[in-house]
């Protein structure tokens, strides 16, 4: 329905090792969200949840860092952290 979405390319750079390591994870600043459920799409692990503007979040559980969420949001809304 959404036609080929973008997925692959953007985890070649964590795929360095053949494993998935978390370094980062997405921080929802929930500020200048749209509710264009982008960020919701293009996550590979479905862990990404919202309703309305500015309550999308993650379930850092499963997250796995690859960035696509933030990449992907047109509002840059959602920003890469260190994970501490
Ligand atoms: S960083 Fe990747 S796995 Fe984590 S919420 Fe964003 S798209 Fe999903
Ligand atoms: S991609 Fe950005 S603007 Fe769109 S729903 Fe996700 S956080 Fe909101």
């Amino acid at each position: 329905m959404f036609g080929p979405i973008f997925i692959k390319p953007l985890t070649s750079r964590n795929n360095k090792t053949g494993s998935w390591r978390i370094t980062q994870r997405p921080k929802f600043l929930q500020k200048n969200c749209i509710a264009c459920k982008m960020c919701f799409l293009i996550c590979p692990e479905g862990c990404i949840e919202g309703e309305e503007k500015n309550t999308y979040h993650c379930d850092y559980d499963y997250c796995k860092g690859c960035g696509n969420c933030a990449e992907v949001c047109p509002k840059q809304d959602i920003v890469m952290v260190k994970e501490s």
